[in-house]
Order: C-alpha cells, then sequence, then structure tokens
C-alpha cells in the first residue's frame, strides 16, 4: 500500500510528488497521458510559489528561463509593426522588499519538465499512460482502479487520493462533488509555435502584446522564451466554437503572419490547444479520504494570472498536513482544515481575477471605439492588477490549526501587503546570517515546524516538547548568540514580539501560534 496516490501530473500534482519527496512520504503519480504537457499553458509564478519553489530547492533552475528585466511588461498595440499605444510594468520592485524571490516568467510546460525531473523515483513513483477509473474507499484506505494505454487494468491501495486531474476532474465527478460557478465563459484558441519576427519588426521586447488595430483586433500574442517562441491566442466567435477544424496548420499560419504583419514569415508550428475560460470553486475540496487540488477544485479566470498559483498553494497547504497524519504527528481532523484555509483564499483569488476580466474589457471597448484618453487611462488603472502583491502573499488561514492571540486581523488588501505574523498569516520574510550563508525566514519553512525565537530558544522548545511529545519541530533562534543573526534587527518588530516572545510556524510558512513575551 502507498501513502497517496495522486491523479494527474500536471503542475498541481508533480508539485505535490516533489512535496512527498521531501517530506518521505510514499506516492505514486498517475498521468493518463503519455508523455508529458509541452503547451507552454501558464507562464508566471508570482511570488508566493516561487518562495515554494526556493524552499524546495529549484528555484536556481527557474531563474535560467526566466525573461529579462526589460521583458517584463506588458503593451497594447496598434499592430505588432505598428504604433505601441501603451505599455505596463510588471517588474514590481516592492516584492525584493518583502520576499527573497520575486515573481518569474517561466512556462507551465518548462516547470512541470523541471518538477518532474526534480522527482527522484526512489519514494514517488510517477506512471504516465495510466488513467484512473474507478476508486472504492475502504475503513482506512482507497483502492483505485487504473487503466493502462494498452487496455490493461489493475490496482491501488493507498491511505489517501489526492485529485490533480484537471478542470474536467474525473475523480471529482465520480465522487458526485458539486461545483458554484461556469466553465463555459468563452472558448479560446492557443497556438504554440517557433517564428522569429524581429529582423523585421521592431524590436520591443514583453511578455504579452495585445492588438487593438482592426486587422488584428482582439488577438494577444505571449513570449514563450523572449527569443522565438510564441503563444498566439484568441477568443473564438460563437460559430466557431462549436466548429473549431477551421485551426488547421494551414489557417494558424495565415493567422499568425497576418497578426504578425509579415506574409513570409518562417513558423514552425509545435501545437495547438483549445480551452474554456471558467469560473467555479468545487463545494468541497475534501470527500472522505480524497482530496481535490488544482483546477480540479476550481477555475480562475486568466486575468491575473493566479489560475496556477493557486493550485501549487493547495498542496503547499495540503501535503504537511498528510504527511504529518501518516507519520502518526497529528490526528486525523487536521485534514479537515484543508477546505477551511483554502476554501476562503481560493475564493478570494476567483472574486480577484473575476474583478480583473471588466478592466481587460473595458480596454478592448475604449481600443475599438480608438479613444486613446480612455485607453490610456484604463491601461495606467491596471497596474495594481498587474502587481497585486497583496493578494499574491497577504492571504491568512483561519482554522484549528491557527491559534489566535487575540490581535486584530491587518487591514491588507489585494494590492497592499502589510507584513506581520498575527497568527495564520505568511510568516514575513526577513534577512538571517548564518554561520556560512544568508539564508531568509522562508528558506527554514519546509517540511517541519520551526520555532522561532530570540537567543534563547530552550525553555521554549522544553515547553514545546512537553505539551505535544509527537509533534516534531526544529528551534531555530535569532539574535546575537542565536543559530542566526538578525542582520537589519527587525525579527521583534517584524514578527510582533517582544524580547523572549516566540512564534511556532508551520512547514507552510503560515504562522501556527505566537507568545509576545516569554510567558512560558
Ligand atoms: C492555454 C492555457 C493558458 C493558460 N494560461 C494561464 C496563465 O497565464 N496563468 C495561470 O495561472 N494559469 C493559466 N492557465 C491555467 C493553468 O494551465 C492551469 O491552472 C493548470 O494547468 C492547472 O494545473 P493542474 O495540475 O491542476 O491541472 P492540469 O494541468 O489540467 O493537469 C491535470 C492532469 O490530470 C491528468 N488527468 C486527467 N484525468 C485523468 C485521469 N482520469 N487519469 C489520470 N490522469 C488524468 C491530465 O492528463 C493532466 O495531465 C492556462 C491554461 C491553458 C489551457
Amino acid at each position: 500500500m502507498c501513502d497517496v496516490l495522486v491523479v494527474g501530473a500536471g503542475p498541481v500534482g508533480l508539485t505535490a510528488g516533489l512535496l512527498f519527496q521531501r517530506m518521505g512520504v510514499k506516492a505514486i503519480l498517475v498521468d493518463r497521458r503519455g508523455t508529458m504537457n509541452r503547451h507552454p499553458k501558464a507562464r508566471n509564478l508570482n511570488m508566493r510559489s516561487v518562495e515554494i519553489f526556493r524552499a524546495l530547492g529549484i528555484e536556481e533552475e527557474i531563474r535560467k528561463w526566466d525573461f529579462p528585466r526589460e521583458a517584463r511588461r506588458i503593451m497594447w498595440l496598434e499592430s505588432f509593426c505598428g504604433e505601441e499605444l501603451a505599455r505596463i510594468s510588471v517588474d514590481n520592485k516592492l516584492a525584493t522588499r518583502y520576499s527573497p524571490c520575486e515573481p518569474a516568467y517561466l512556462s507551465q510546460a518548462r516547470l512541470e519538465d523541471l518538477l518532474r525531473h526534480s522527482i527522484k523515483e526512489d519514494l514517488v513513483s510517477i506512471q504516465y499512460g495510466t488513467e484512473f477509473i474507478e476508486l472504492v474507499e475502504e475503513k482506512d484506505s482507497i483502492v483505485a482502479t487504473l487503466q493502462k494505454a494498452t487496455g490493461e487494468t489493475f490496482q491501488v491501495r493507498a491511505k489517501y487520493l489526492l485529485a490533480a486531474d484537471g478542470a474536467r476532474s474525473p475523480v471529482r465527478r465520480l465522487l458526485e462533488i458539486p461545483v458554484i460557478g461556469r466553465e463555459d465563459l468563452g472558448k479560446f484558441v492557443s497556438i504554440y509555435f517557433k517564428a522569429d519576427p524581429y529582423p523585421i519588426a521592431p524590436y520591443r521586447p514583453s511578455a504579452m502584446y495585445f492588438m487593438l488595430g482592426e486587422a488584428s483586433f482582439g488577438r494577444f500574442i505571449q513570449s514563450v522564451n523572449c527569443k522565438d517562441e510564441w503563444l498566439m491566442g484568441v477568443k473564438l466567435s460563437p460559430e466557431m466554437e462549436n466548429d473549431d477544424t477551421d485551426f488547421h496548420t494551414e489557417y494558424c499560419l495565415q493567422f499568425i503572419r497576418e497578426t504578425f504583419e509579415i506574409p513570409d514569415l518562417k513558423i514552425e508550428i509545435l501545437d495547438i490547444e483549445f480551452w474554456h475560460m471558467g469560473v467555479q470553486i468545487a463545494k468541497n475540496f475534501r470527500k472522505g479520504r480524497v482530496f481535490l487540488a488544482g483546477d480540479a477544485a476550481h477555475l480562475l479566470s486568466p486575468a491575473g494570472g493566479f489560475g496556477l498559483q493557486t493550485g501549487i498553494q493547495d498542496v503547499h497547504n495540503l501535503c504537511w498536513k498528510l504527511a504529518s497524519v501518516i507519520q502518526g504527528q497529528m490526528s486525523e481532523e487536521i485534514l479537515d482544515t484543508y477546505h477551511e484555509e483554502r476554501f476562503t483564499t481560493v475564493q478570494s483569488n476567483i472574486d480577484w481575477s473575476r474583478g480583473n476580466i471588466k478592466g481587460y474589457t473595458e480596454i478592448i471597448r475604449a481600443g475599438k471605439l480608438g479613444d486613446r484618453k480612455k485607453l490610456q487611462d484604463l491601461i495606467s488603472s491596471q497596474w495594481p492588477i498587474l502587481n497585486s502583491i497583496g493578494q499574491d502573499i497577504g492571504f491568512s488561514y483561519q482554522s484549528s490549526l491557527v491559534v489566535p492571540d487575540g490581535t486584530k486581523a491587518l487591514a491588507s488588501t489585494a494590492t497592499q501587503y502589510l507584513p506581520n505574523a498575527r497568527p495564520g498569516s505568511r510568516a514575513p520574510h526577513l534577512w538571517l546570517q548564518g554561520p556560512d550563508r544568508v539564508i531568509s525566514t522562508i528558506d527554514l519553512f519546509v517540511d517541519s515546524f520551526i520555532l522561532l525565537t530570540d537567543s534563547d530558544g530552550e525553555s521554549w522548545s522544553k515547553a514545546l516538547q512537553n505539551m505535544n511529545p509527537a509533534l516534531s519541530f526544529r528551534c531555530v533562534s535569532i539574535g546575537e548568540n542565536g543559530d542566526y543573526n538578525d542582520i537589519n534587527n527587525d525579527f521583534h518588530e517584524l514578527y510582533g514580539i517582544e524580547c523572549g516572545g516566540a512564534v511556532l510556524v508551520r512547514p507552510d510558512g503560515h504562522v501556527y501560534w505566537r507568545s509576545v513575551n516569554s510567558a512560558v
């Protein structure tokens, strides 16, 4: 029997795989695809996602693919070779004040590849070409029926099942978990191709270009590698929604050349995908021994780029809880906190991304009317949406896995982040000088509870051990004679404690409990 069967080896399933590997949980990942996904899909990682991958040791690899600073922007153009109407920077300098990580640009396909190769296959195995078919829940386990591409079926028994099987989640449907919202808010085509337009087109690197001129109105081009890989997309008309056969290779070549306005542009079509925009959330993220994560649990509008991030953060919240229960450190009741904590946060991301659609629609409308002044104003008002630091790292959890300390929540907004260590919030970033290198507090929160104290942590450590002998935690003291030196002398103020106080941080980096002073 394995610990967890993960259905779906997309970015969310693979992130769960890497987290399980780190936490010593035996997992099997299955995916019905014969090979890995190669369509770029999402191309951005927000700060919190990069922080998670930093703690898992792959930030450096991510940075190898990251866009140069000059390309971290969005442009609105008359046409690809034509006049620039407006641009907006998505290079938020505030990020470096609040996090060791800046957001990154990297295609989802490259992220999946990186995750796949970081999983070592000793504890966690990945089986492609293996489809989930059926599930029976027993008292202490689930039994899943899986099918190979050859038609051969076999069964896997696991303590828990994690459904990371995408928007149309077969697991969610089988379990009849209802969803709220809609998955049919428009059908889009996404064409992935290789081309080098720069010898002819003006060189103005950007992550994304929206076309507002008549010839290619409403089309958008996304850069995949800031060089010669691109995605081109457009919302299909109602007639094309029912019949997308027009989007064959010849049509796509013509479509791309027309959009670039370069009639003889050399193009290699790499992939064509259709996708539906939707905004929906499952009513419950847990049913018995089954947990939903990623698109299986929720769909967000792409406006604001929170879809993939929300899924990564789901498994970051869930995997350590499953590990703690499987390893006997915590009781099974804590697993209910997954839905409690994530549902509210996901709903907030959904509302945020839904609100963002309005801005884009207004821009398109102003572009159609040729109202340049309004267009400029509307585009300038997009800055907070594209640099939504509060939405990114300011979210906080409330559940039985958070011990309130009587303090009031700070009034963070989607666009403003107020760093604090109130129980439930993400423990803030602080630079620390270690014996041989500088680290961030964020680097400490990976696979066990961390008890942060100032120089003398021994009494807190003993008290915590007596209170919960099964809990695995590590005490880290910060101060002149501690494990790490507080480089900017910010620890007490930022973490809201006095001398002798302590903060217990969960493995997902959220504060579990805080004592302002030394009340041991
Ligand atoms: C064209 C496109 C552009 C996008 N752009 C953005 C963006 O800019 N920003 C953003 O944040 N998000 C974007 N998204 C959304 C993002 O791609 C998704 O949020 C993300 O893929 C969700 O990851 P996931 O692992 O939950 O699901 P998926 O990536 O859908 O992975 C689910 C996996 O489950 C497997 N599976 C399904 N059923 C079974 C079964 N029965 N048995 C075994 N395996 C099964 C599938 O084969 C698949 O590999 C975009 C999506 C698309 C399609």
